[in-house]
């Protein structure tokens, strides 16, 4: 991985909901985002665009989404976007651990950061003791089975794919209890933390490994 982490696009529309700043745009490109909007450029400009520090940038709505973002999460000039938006999120400033990563990656669903070989080996073995902890409270989760979907955190499924062993899903409150302990276990090691429907979350984490070159064995 040339940045520190995978990634596979979930189709979210957070990054354009949230957490960018500025979207700048090139003058140059205007009369081709205008065409896409069937507007003319002047109307575009007016509607979309504003000056700031010399430069060109996308407006924004009042709830900070991005004014050309469409109801159901797609870009409305998705041909002709900015290239800041087109290159998200292999960004200079996200090829190195830092503030700028920690923020994208609690957004952006689809940025997945691996730890490095020893600490799943220290932090795995302690989501396997969760598991025998909450075992014993296994049953069906009312929320996952209504929505037909069942959630998992990255410590989970990491559990899974080193060791084969499966948490089972855990009945409220166990699994609130749950949630807070890999959260607290993750924070306090340093450990990449997220969240997701289990089965995208899998194959994430599964493609993720395989290119560092396999998941550790615990
Ligand atoms: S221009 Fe399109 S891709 Fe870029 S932030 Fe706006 S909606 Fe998202
Ligand atoms: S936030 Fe990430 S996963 Fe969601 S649409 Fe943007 S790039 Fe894709």
């Amino acid at each position: 991985m040339e940045h520190p982490f995978h990634f596979n696009c979930h189709r979210c529309g957070n990054c354009c909901r949230v957490g960018h700043g500025h979207v700048w745009i090139d003058a140059q490109d205007v009369d081709a985002m205008a065409e896409e909007k069937q507007m003319t450029s002047a109307a575009f400009l007016q509607r979309f665009v504003y000056g700031k520090d010399g430069r060109l940038a996308l407006r924004e709505e009042p709830n900070g989404a991005c004014a050309l973002l469409d109801s159901d999460n797609s870009c409305s000039i998705y041909e002709c976007r900015p290239q800041q938006c087109s290159d998200f999120p292999y960004w200079p400033q996200l090829a190195v651990t830092g503030d700028a990563l920690d923020m994208a990656s609690a957004y952006c669903p689809g940025i997945q950061r691996f730890p490095s070989v020893e600490l799943a080996q220290v932090v795995l073995p302690q989501v396997a003791e969760l598991v025998a902890k909450y075992g014993a409270h296994a049953a069906v989760d009312d929320d996952a089975a209504q929505q037909g979907e069942r959630w998992g955190t990255s410590l989970e499924i990491d559990l899974f794919l080193s060791s084969g062993v499966e948490l089972c899903n855990v009945v409220w409150p166990h699994s609130q209890q749950l949630r807070s302990d890999l959260e607290e276990i993750a924070a306090s090691s340093g450990y990449p933390y997220s969240v997701s429907p289990w089965a995208r979350l899998l194959s994430d984490r599964k493609s993720g490994w395989h290119e560092l070159g396999g998941v550790p064995k615990i």
